[in-house]
């Protein structure tokens, strides 16, 4: 007798071939099978008489088959099996094309289902291919709510369909990975009530009470680890870093302006967690110029002045190089030193210095501020202690990498995250789960916000214009092309051929290249041209989009701006307006879809980030906010509808690691979080 384990062979009267196709899918098991959810419902559930039939309404007919039989089409070349079929109000003809074999399937006083629209054929009513099965208690193709299944060509839908009925009965002895207690409440199903609804759900009800369950599960395991990696930490060890005033007002001395109200309370929040001996980890979230770098070096200067050392990632050379400059200019006045190491430079208190050299005095524990890329994360990098790290443009970097600075023996470093993608207020606990949030909502005061116009394909030539009068007047212009992978496929400009057309086309002036398929050394040049107004205008593809600093350009343009989400155009935007000059970002599109030239016009309209995000997630929905997160989870069920689970799975979650930290209990929920990556940002 099968069950929940046993393979998918060995269940009766099923053949080779199918076992391969399921094996495609990545059935192999029976619970497998089980779990094998429908992507999608066709409503049958409502049966008509044959009189009461409309034209185009979905609807389920029981008849008997009075006549069946095989015609083939002259005028369409195609066989056909054809029927009358009746009921005690009437009869219609039911055709099918191209299925010959149905002839065979049903035979003359077959009670059947059939279900489909019937449309009108020489002025009555039939029904036109529609979906069949000989009349039982169970219909499965019919007269209900019918799952439709994501298969192969080789695994037809009512095979599979019949498949799953046959082994629906042994849903009941799936391990729920949740514990009957959080089920009862949280007004849950089982997993064998959900595994049976959502695949034969009686109605609507039965089929959003499964979803729900299955939307808790995720969000609960997504709750569980990010409270279990919460309480990890709390039990370690941190360096405590006192707050020193004079630290902070040395380097506020330096500055030509104050700190914003957002940046002042972001810092103070930060110096108040570095006292504590637990290892703080705080997410900055502010747009775009809010001034996050300042904050997390007032950090930086307090950690390396008290002895320690502080890291700093950066996702491109540039943006590391920048930073460093940045670092030099404010630090090197408190004594502070500061590094850079990245993929092919390496350098100390702007002096170059042999890699290995700088690697050796870091893993002595040298007190300084290092800055770099993943080089930083490389296996000859090493710190001797190392009390703070700083992670820039975190979404650019996957969850591993992230991990990757943190994981010392011994203490664990301080973590300040920083990013400009805001995630909505009442999702934020299912992305950063375990930490702290600090929002910078406020600008420096001295900004005038960016003009932005929405260009279509007439308005082109007078952008250009407005571009060449900025340039002539000294300023500099950005121009973002989609990647450059995709326009091979998709037919957009690649950033080289909108480099020439440029040049051909403003010979007065030189335009730069920038991609990432460049070398570093060539980016960098690239970078370093644009920053010294050699180059007045750079095409670049989206690599542009991460923090990089040229307060002398002014326009910044976006070639194929459809392409991109909301949150994305509004950190291209912020390439510009980051000096005294007034700035404006033009957005070229040639795309005449009335909903993109909506959400253009919209992101046009804006210029608040929190506010494009929100926009972002319903326009564009929850997997674009998803994939420029790269957190880690891929939530299948879950979605914003949900959002009211989130703080009871995060309840029952921590209430479950206080009584079973390390799971011992909960054998299902081990085996589920095992494969995950640990979600930290
Ligand atoms: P982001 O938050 O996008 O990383 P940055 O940290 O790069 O922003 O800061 C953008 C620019 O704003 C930098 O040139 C920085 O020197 C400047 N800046 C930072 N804070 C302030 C402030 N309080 N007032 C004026 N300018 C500021
Ligand atoms: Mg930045």
């Amino acid at each position: 007798m099968a069950n929940v384990d046993s393979p998918i062979n060995t269940l009766p009267r099923i053949a080779k071939p199918m076992v391969a196709a399921l094996k495609k899918l990545g059935i192999e098991t029976v619970a497998d099978l089980l779990l094998y959810f429908p992507y999608r419902y066709l409503d049958f559930s409502k049966t008509s008489s044959i009189r009461e039939l409309v034209a185009d309404q979905p609807t389920t007919i029981h008849a008997t088959v009075k006549t069946i039989q095989i015609r083939f089409s002259f005028k369409s070349h195609l066989s056909m099996a054809e029927a009358i079929v009746s009921d005690e109000t009437g009869s219609m003809k039911v055709v099918w094309f191209n299925q010959p074999y149905i002839a065979k399937a049903l035979q003359k006083g077959d009670e059947v289902y059939l279900a489909g629209k019937p449309d009108y054929y020489n002025h009555s009513l039939q029904l036109t291919n529609p979906l069949y099965e000989k009349v039982s208690d169970f219909p499965r193709h019919t007269a209900r709510l019918v799952p439709l299944y994501h298969l192969s060509q080789q695994v037809y839908p009512k095979t599979f369909r019949n498949l799953v009925a046959s082994v629906l009965p042994l849903a009941a002895n799936l391990n729920d990975p949740l514990p009957q207690e959080i089920l009862l409440r949280q007004g849950l199903l089982s997993i064998g009530q959900t595994v049976q609804a959502a695949h034969f759900p009686e109605s609507f009800e039965q089929l959003a009470a499964a979803r729900k369950r299955l939307a808790f599960e995720e969000i609960f395991l997504n709750q569980l680890l990010a409270q279990k990696r919460k309480m990890e930490l709390e039990r370690r060890k941190a360096v405590t870093i006192p707050f020193r005033q004079e630290v902070v007002k040395g380097l506020l001395a330096q500055l030509p302006f104050e700190l914003t109200p957002g940046q002042k309370r972001a810092a103070w929040e930060i110096l108040q967690d570095m006292e504590k001996p637990i290892p703080m980890a705080r997410l900055i979230e502010g747009d775009v110029g809010s001034g996050k770098t300042l904050v997390a070096l007032i950090a930086v200067a307090e950690a390396v002045l008290q002895q320690q050392q502080a890291a700093l990632m950066a996702p491109t050379e540039i943006l590391a190089r920048q930073h460093y400059e940045t670092a030099k200019r404010y630090l090197a006045p408190l004594h502070v030193r500061c590094c850079l190491l990245t993929g092919t430079q390496s350098e100390l208190d702007g002096e170059k210095l042999p890699k290995p050299k700088l690697q050796a005095l870091l893993k002595e524990g040298m007190p300084a501020l290092v800055i770099g890329t993943h080089a930083l994360i490389s296996k000859k990098t090493s710190f001797k202690n190392l009390a703070m790290a700083v992670i820039d443009e975190q979404h650019r970097f996957g969850v591993d990498q992230r991990m990757e600075l943190l994981e010392g023996k011994g203490k664990v470093p301080h973590l300040i995250s920083l990013t400009a993608t805001p995630i909505p207020r009442t999702l934020q606990l299912a992305f950063y789960g375990e930490l702290q949030i600090s929002q910078i909502k406020t600008k420096p005061k001295d900004r005038k916000p960016i003009i932005t116009k929405l260009v279509t394909a007439e308005d082109r030539q007078k952008a250009y214009d407005f571009i060449a009068k900025q340039v002539a007047a000294g300023r500099q212009v950005f121009v973002v092309t989609p990647l450059i992978e995709e326009s091979e496929q998709l037919d957009v400009k690649a950033a080289t051929t909108e480099q020439e057309r440029l040049q051909k086309m403003f010979p007065q002036f030189t335009v730069g290249l920038l991609h990432g398929r460049m070398t570093a050394k060539h980016k960098e040049q690239s970078m370093a041209d644009f920053l010294a107004n050699t180059t007045q205008i750079l095409v670049s593809t989206s690599v542009v989009e991460v923090g990089v600093d040229v307060p002398n350009a002014s326009v910044m343009i976006i070639e194929g701006a459809e392409r991109f989400g909301l949150a994305q155009l509004h950190q291209f935007r912020g390439r510009v307006g980051r000096g005294q000059h007034q700035s404006y970002c033009f957005v070229f599109t040639e795309s005449s879809d009335t909903e993109a030239l909506s959400r253009l016009q919209q992101f046009s309209n804006t210029t608040d980030g929190f506010a494009l995000a929100e926009l972002d997630l319903k326009l564009r929905g929850f997997g674009e906010l998803y994939g420029s997160l790269q957190s880690g989870w891929n939530f299948k069920y879950f979605n914003p509808s949900y959002v009211h689970l989130i703080e009871p799975a995060r309840q029952e979650a921590r209430g479950l690691l206080e009584s079973d930290f390390l799971l011992a209990q909960h054998s299902e929920l081990a085996k589920k979080l095992k494969g995950k990556t640990v979600h930290f940002e």
